[in-house]
Parts: structure tokens; sequence; C-alpha cells
């Protein structure tokens, strides 16, 4: 593990197992794939089983619809419209790991922050609709948008997010799930990485370069708002009672104008 950061002036974050379970999400994505396959005679039933047996297989394998119909022995069925059936699966409604809304307040009361996520940028959007965390970011970096050869562990789209939130790298907690894309990304491209132990990767095991690794969300959250809060704390002890001190993190509110919601 690494030190802890002396001064932090951001917070990302990655979305999927990270912010929400995305089991959630795959669940319902998975029935509606399957229901469109019953157009062309598959087995409902069948398909949902078959689909959600590769996920658990590993969900970043790619070709899970084409692999199931394999399986099932109806590789003639067309793919196409299965695949635009789970490219425009909308969840509506997705719930947050426990913490996460109350969390992010608290961290935004003396940060910016982003988000960084893989995926194709209009399923990621949506998700994060159904989360209800669309106005909870300062920056959203998609990182399908660059190209996929850009996904995390890329550093482009962790260096994107920062350079957008004009801070700098070093002074950047990121928290991600995955210690091969989110903390060697992250810390490859300068940042400050906290692990979460959640989701389809929490077998793995703890990069070095962490600078801490926590159960969950929740407690990331804990642990960055705690120093975050002992600076503020610490600023205002040194400047004095009726002076506004400028705490060592400069609260949001105080940066150039900077709407949360902005997406690129
Ligand atoms: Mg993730």
């Amino acid at each position: 593990m690494t030190p802890a950061p002396s001064h932090i002036a951001a917070v990302c974050f990655d979305l999927d197992d990270t912010l929400y379970p995305q089991s959630d999400w795959l669940h319902g994505a998975w029935a509606t794939v399957a229901a469109r396959a019953a157009h062309d005679g598959v087995n409902e039933q069948a398909m949902r089983r078959a689909l959600e047996e590769i996920t658990s297989e590993g969900s970043d394998r790619g070709r899970i619809i084409d692999r199931a119909l394999e399986r099932l022995g109806a590789p003639h069925v067309p793919v196409a419209p299965l695949v635009d059936a789970f490219r425009r699966y909308d969840a509506h409604v997705l719930e947050p790991f426990p913490g996460v809304r109350a969390g992010l307040t608290r961290l935004a009361a003396h940060v910016p922050l982003g988000l960084v996520s893989d995926g194709d940028p209009m399923i990621q959007r949506s998700k994060l609709a159904a989360l209800g965390l669309v106005d909870a970011f300062h920056v959203v970096v998609w990182s399908d948008k660059h190209g996929r050869r850009h996904r995390k562990p890329d550093p482009l789209p962790f260096r994107r997010a920062v350079d957008l939130l004009g801070v700098g790298a070093d002074e950047t907690v990121f928290v991600g799930d995955r210690p091969d894309k989110d903390v060697a990304g992250a810390t490859a491209a300068g940042l400050v990485a906290i692990r979460v132990r959640t989701g389809e990767w929490v077998g793995h095991a703890d990069p070095d370069e962490a600078w801490a690794s926590v159960a969950n969300v929740a407690e990331a959250i804990d642990l960055v708002a705690g120093v975050l809060e002992g600076a503020a704390e610490r600023g205002a002890r040194h400047v004095g009672p009726g002076v506004r001190g400028q705490a060592s993190s400069t609260p949001a509110s105080t940066r150039k104008s900077r709407k949360p919601g902005a997406s690129r």
C-alpha cells in the first residue's frame, strides 16, 4: 500500500460494481434479451439461464449473447436484434450501494467529484440516470467516447477527468473495484487509488500500488471524507476565529464555476 495523500483536491469514481451492484442491472438486461430471443423460437428460460451462467464466468469476456445461443444449439438465431435489446435496456430504477448518495454529498462539500467509466456511453448514461446520480458529479468521462482502446487501465480517461476538474493527478483520489483497471490505471496516470472489494472481482488480490483497500464504497468515502474534514478543521484553526480561512482542500463552491452533470 502507498501512503495517504498529503492533499486531496478531487475524488473520482468508477461506476459498475463500485457505486452499485452491476449484477442488478445485468439480471434485468438478460431478462430483456431472453424475452426478445423468444421471438425467434428460443426457450426464454433456458436463454436467460445461459446468459446468467456465461456472465458468472466473467462478464467482460465478450460475446456473451453469441455464446449463450451456441450453448443452446441455436447459433442460427440472428444476434443483432438481441444486442440491440441489450443496448436499449433501461433499468429505470437502480439502487446504489448503501451510503453512496449521502457520501457523495458529504465529499462534494469539500471537493469536486468525477466519474470515469468504460462501456457503451448510451448504456452507462442510462445506468447513471436509473441510480439518480446524474447531478452528483462535476465531470463525467466515458472512455469509449475516445475509442475502446482508451478503456481503463489506459491513462487517457483518468487524465481527461483530472484536466476537466482542473486539479493535479497526484491530489486526486480514484475509487474503483477492479485492481487491473481502476487501481492500475489510476496509479499509472498519477492518481491515488482506493480499491473497493465489491462485485465480481472481489476475490482478486489487493494491488500493492493502492493507497487503501476497503470493503465497500461507503468505507472509501469515509476514509477520504475524514482526511478532507481533518484538513478543513486544521485550516480553520490555523487561520483563527473570526477570519474566513482557506482550508487546504478548496471547497467546490469556491472553484471556477463548474456545474455538476457535465458529460464528456
Ligand atoms: Mg467497476
